[in-house]
C-alpha cells in the first residue's frame, strides 16, 4: 500500500472485553486551549502523517475500543498547560504526565549539536526564553494540579541528542526524579540508547516509589534490574514488530504486576497497522498482542495491566 493511503487510514477499533487504560500517548494540543474540538486533530502531530482525528472522535474510538482513559504527555514548555487543560476538559477519560523531554532539556541549555540520528535541532523561543532551571520550575508549579497524575517523560536519549547534551539530560532527569518523590507522583521514563545511565542515575537519586520506563525498550538482563526494584515497564508497538524478539524476551521475565500498556501516539504504531498514523485507542492491539504473549485469555490480561495502572497512578 502506498505511503499516500496510508496516510489516510486510522487503525480499526478493536473493542477489547474488558477495560484499561493507556498509559503514556501525546494528544496534540497545538489548538488554543478551550479551542472548538474540530480545531484539534491528531494529523499534524507527524508532518505529513494522518489526516485529521478530532479530539472528539479520537474520544469517542476510545470508548469504542474500551479504553477507559489515556494519559496523555506535555513534555516541552508551550505544551505544558494546554495537556493539563485538556484532561479538565474531559477528565473522565484523560489524565495528564508532565515534564521536560530530555532532548529538550539539552535545548534549553542552548546544545544544539546533531547526534546519533544525523537531525538538526534548531532553538526555539522558548528554549531561549526558559533556563532548563525555570522550564523544570514551571513542571513544578503546573505539577501541583489534581489533574496530574505522572512526572513524565523524563530521562535521558543518547540517539536525538549530542554527547554535549549528557550534562543537560542528566541534571534534568535528576531534578525530574526529586520532584516526583517530593509530590509524591510516579516518574515516567525516557529511556533510548542510554539504558545504563538511567539505572545508574535513578540509583544514585533513589527512584520515585511508582518508576515506569515508558516505552521501554531493554533486553531481558535489564527487565530483571526492573524487576528486582518493583520498576514497572511499559510497553508499547514496538512489541509486536517481527524485529523485536529481544524485547519479547524481556517481557517474558518480567512479572506480570510489573507491565503496563501505552501507544506513546501519534509513533509507534502497533501491528497490523504499523505505518499508519497511531492514536491511544489503538493500545488495544498491543494489549490483546501482551495477552497472546503471555498466553492468558485476554479479559484476564485487561484486569491485570488495568490494575497496575490503578496501582500506579491511581486513576
Ligand atoms: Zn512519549
Amino acid at each position: 500500500m502506498s505511503h499516500k493511503k496510508k496516510r489516510h487510514v486510522y487503525p480499526d477499533v478493536l473493542a477489547l472485553p474488558r477495560p484499561v487504560v493507556d498509559n503514556h500517548t501525546h494528544i496534540p494540543v497545538h489548538g488554543e486551549p478551550g479551542a472548538a474540538d474540530d480545531q484539534r486533530d491528531y494529523g499534524d502531530a507527524v508532518e505529513g502523517q494522518g489526516r485529521p482525528l478530532t479530539v472528539r472522535t479520537a474520544l469517542e474510538r476510545l470508548r469504542a475500543a474500551n479504553v477507559r482513559r489515556v494519559i496523555t504527555c506535555g513534555c516541552e514548555v508551550p505544551t505544558l498547560e494546554p495537556n493539563i487543560a485538556l484532561a479538565r476538559q474531559y477528565p473522565d477519560q484523560v489524565a495528564a504526565a508532565i515534564a521536560i523531554h530530555p532532548n529538550d532539556a539539552a535545548l534549553h541549555r542552548g546544545v544544539t549539536d546533531v547526534g546519533a540520528d544525523g537531525m538538526e535541532h534548531g532553538l526555539d523561543p522558548w528554549h531561549r526564553e526558559y533556563s532548563l532551571e525555570d522550564a523544570v520550575a514551571l513542571v513544578a508549579d503546573l505539577a501541583r494540579d489534581p489533574h496530574v497524575v505522572a512526572i513524565g517523560e523524563t530521562g535521558l536519549d543518547y540517539f536525538r541528542t549530542a554527547d554535549a547534551g549528557k550534562a543537560a539530560q542528566i541534571e534534568s532527569f535528576r531534578m525530574h526524579i526529586e520532584l516526583a518523590k517530593e509530590l509524591e507522583l510516579p516518574l515516567q521514563i525516557h529511556d533510548r540508547e542510554a539504558h545504563a545511565d538511567c539505572l545508574r542515575v535513578l540509583e544514585e537519586c533513589g527512584a520515585p516509589e511508582r518508576t515506569v520506563f515508558h516505552c521501554f525498550s531493554g533486553d531481558a538482563e535489564m527487565a530483571r534490574v526492573l524487576a528486582d526494584h518493583g520498576w514497572y515497564a511499559s510497553f508499547a508497538g514496538p512489541l509486536t514488530y517481527p524485529a523485536n524478539e529481544t524485547l519479547r524476551e524481556a517481557f517474558r521475565v518480567l512479572p506480570s504486576e510489573l507491565i503496563l500498556a501505552e501507544t506513546d501516539a501519534p509513533y509507534l504504531t502497533p501491528v497490523p497497522w504499523r505505518g499508519y498514523p497511531n492514536a491511544a485507542y489503538a493500545v488495544a492491539y498491543t494489549v490483546a498482542f501482551q495477552a497472546q504473549l503471555r498466553g492468558v485469555a485476554l479479559a484476564e490480561w485487561c484486569d491485570r495491566v488495568d490494575a497496575n495502572t490503578r496501582e500506579v497512578y491511581g486513576i
